[in-house]
């Protein structure tokens, strides 16, 4: 224990004045953020993900479409994004309500790569007193070596993210032929400067000050916290009074609770917060406090567990309510059910061709000299495939309806809206009512597959 002793004395809590040099620890906790830590792998690999002869998930802001697998949705069904962002908002909110800052200890960007950045920082340079000297240190060529090396490999990694983002909104093998040619666009050189400055700055000088003072999660989340959140919790029943490890008193004589005050957890802590002050903005509920704290009890002999998930009722001896008894459950299970469903719909009726028919107004129909009536439309036939498609327009519902001109084959032009106008023809003899529903059917093939759409409209007749 001395020794820890001894790093307690050079412990100083986080005042945002200087730079915090968390101290690195195995335990499980640890290995279940590198875990979290992997899920951004999907940032950096995603975009060379192929799906027949393009990129399986691309975010085409010019051409205004976005090809997730085999789907492509149009501006027209953006609003199954705004449900998906719905949804995943309230999942954050249940999560946060249930179990605290997950995302933030676990998930989120801004600590994931500033615990990379931290990583780096710790195999370069050392253990926190260790760097701390070093940033004290005059410099020389050995310092130079040491934080050059840190710098570049920091850049690179902010460089590497700036290409990963741009990867899903262009070719990502096309940006990276365009990167070593050095014909890259402006909009795409932009984007990954910006990138590769704002992960640098962020993840390796904000740091724990982004989530303290830019991040609005952290100001709303009190709100979603209570007594029954199950968060990293210092069992202050059983840690108090603290009091440090004497020599020569036995654990039975011993008039102390189980803390020993050894500062560990707060060495560990990436945004310096002493845990055993309770609940705090601070606390990115990274859970790593809990890892040193259960290293320190194992070292002598006590059960682990004085840091723990633990909700603060739980902890007070309060039983806790179910969850289903809880109204605010309900509220966001009925939101993101709902928010499921319109998806799912969404998505089981996504048609790769579109038609929309416009009935012309003026004149509602014609009288032909041959004695027939003649109705004028306007066809809008929506190609979401990645190809033109020649398509065929056909008619029924009205028997004797001719299709003027129907042997024409428009072309719909992949990813856009194609206009066609056209005329159907009914022998007034035929007509039995003014308004008959007639049906338009679009028609195309693209490659192996059968692209068909229908829709249905009105003829209008004279008057009977
Ligand atoms: S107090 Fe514990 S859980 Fe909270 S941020 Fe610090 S190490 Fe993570
Ligand atoms: S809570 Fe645990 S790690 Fe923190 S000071 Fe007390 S004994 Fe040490």
């Amino acid at each position: 224990m001395e020794e820890l002793y001894d790093e307690a004395e050079h412990w100083q809590l986080n005042t945002g004045e200087e730079t915090i040099h968390a101290k690195r620890m195995k335990g499980k906790w640890r290995s279940y953020k590198w875990y979290a830590n992997s899920f951004w792998l999907i940032l950096f690999l995603g975009p060379y993900l192929r799906w027949g002869d393009r990129q399986a998930v691309l975010f085409d802001i010019p051409n205004r479409q976005f090809h997730i697998f085999g789907v492509t949705i149009l501006p027209q069904d953006f609003w199954m994004l705004s449900l998906t962002l719905l949804f995943f908002a309230i999942l954050l909110a249940v999560v946060t309500a249930l179990a605290g800052r997950i995302w933030c200890g676990f998930f989120c960007f801004q600590t994931v790569w500033t615990d990379i950045y931290a990583w780096i920082e710790d195999k370069l340079e050392g253990a926190p007193q260790k760097r701390r000297k070093l940033d004290k240190a005059p410099w020389n060529v050995n310092k130079i070596r040491i934080k050059l090396t840190k710098h570049l490999l920091w850049l690179v990694i902010g460089f590497l993210t700036g290409i990963s983002f741009v990867a899903w909104f262009v070719d990502a093998f096309q940006l990276w032929a365009d990167l070593v040619s050095f014909t890259l666009g402006s909009t795409a050189i932009i984007s990954i400067a910006l990138f590769t400055v704002g992960t640098y700055v962020l993840a390796g000088f904000l740091r724990e000050q982004t989530c303290f003072w830019l991040c609005p999660y952290a100001r709303i989340q009190a709100v979603m916290i209570d007594n029954t959140t199950v968060v990293p919790t210092y069992d202050f029943h059983r840690g108090e009074p603290r009091g440090r490890v004497k020599k020569g008193v036995s654990e039975e004589e011993r008039t102390t609770g189980d803390c020993v005050d050894c500062n560990q957890c707060i060495a560990v802590c990436p945004t310096g917060v002493d845990i055993r002050h309770g609940q705090q903005e601070g606390c990115i509920m990274c859970a790593l406090c809990i890892d040193a704290c259960d290293s320190v009890m194992k070292k002598l002999g006590r059960p682990t567990g004085l840091i723990r998930y633990e909700s603060l009722d739980a902890l007070n001896g309060k039983e806790s309510r179910p969850l289903l008894k809880r109204p605010r459950v309900w509220v966001y299970s009925i939101i993101m059910t709902a928010a499921l469903l319109g998806i799912g719909y969404g998505m089981s009726t996504l048609d790769a061709l579109e038609i929309k028919v416009i009935h012309s107004r003026q004149p509602l129909f014609v009288l032909q000299s041959d004695g027939s009536i003649q109705n004028k439309y306007t066809l809008k036939i929506l190609n979401k495939m990645t190809g033109d498609i020649p398509a065929k327009i056909s008619i029924s519902g009205i028997d004797g309806a001719i299709l003027v001109d129907a042997d024409l084959v428009t072309t719909a032009r992949h990813g856009k809206v194609t206009p066609r106008t056209v005329f159907v023809r009914v022998p007034k003899k035929l007509l039995k009512q003014e308004t008959t529903p007639i049906i338009f059917h679009v028609e195309g093939q693209l490659g192996e597959e059968l692209l068909k759409a229908q829709r249905e409209s009105i003829f209008i007749g004279p008057r009977y």
